[in-house]
């Protein structure tokens, strides 16, 4: 994963955040934008939970499917809106993002030898 730490902390935090605003009602299914899927919390969730265990964080947070599906009522809202469509999510997008404001996930990036599919710049690439 490419995240850095101050990265994959705060999306693994984003999670947590987004399923409290849901459960309060602050942020209605249908009408959010945003970096997160609510069909792909749980299991997205779990690989950032992965990869924080093993670069030895904590993680004393758990956030069950059934929190999703269930307490919040996904099932309930899709039978009453079924046309219903989450917002895509660019995920090349995002990583570029990152690679152009965060020297600690470009770092990564670098020593994963990761590649994009759409080539960098000569301008971004000066900057690595
Ligand atoms: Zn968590
Ligand atoms: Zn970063």
């Amino acid at each position: 994963m490419i995240l850095c730490r101050q990265h994959l902390l705060g999306e693994h935090y984003e999670h947590h955040m987004f399923v409290g605003s849901l459960r309060s009602g602050r942020i209605k299914f249908g009408h959010y934008a945003g970096m997160l899927r609510i069909r792909e919390l749980s299991s997205r969730h779990g690989e950032l939970v992965a990869e924080m265990l093993a670069r030895g964080y904590n993680h004393t947070t758990p956030l069950r499917h059934i929190d999703v599906i269930e307490v919040l009522g996904l099932e309930a809202y899709l039978e009453s809106d079924p046309d219903w469509v989450e917002p895509e999510i660019d995920v090349k997008e995002n990583e570029r993002e990152l690679w152009r404001r965060c020297v600690s996930c470009r770092t990564r990036m670098v020593e994963l030898g990761y590649r994009f599919p759409i080539p960098f710049t000569e301008e971004e690439l000066k900057n690595v």
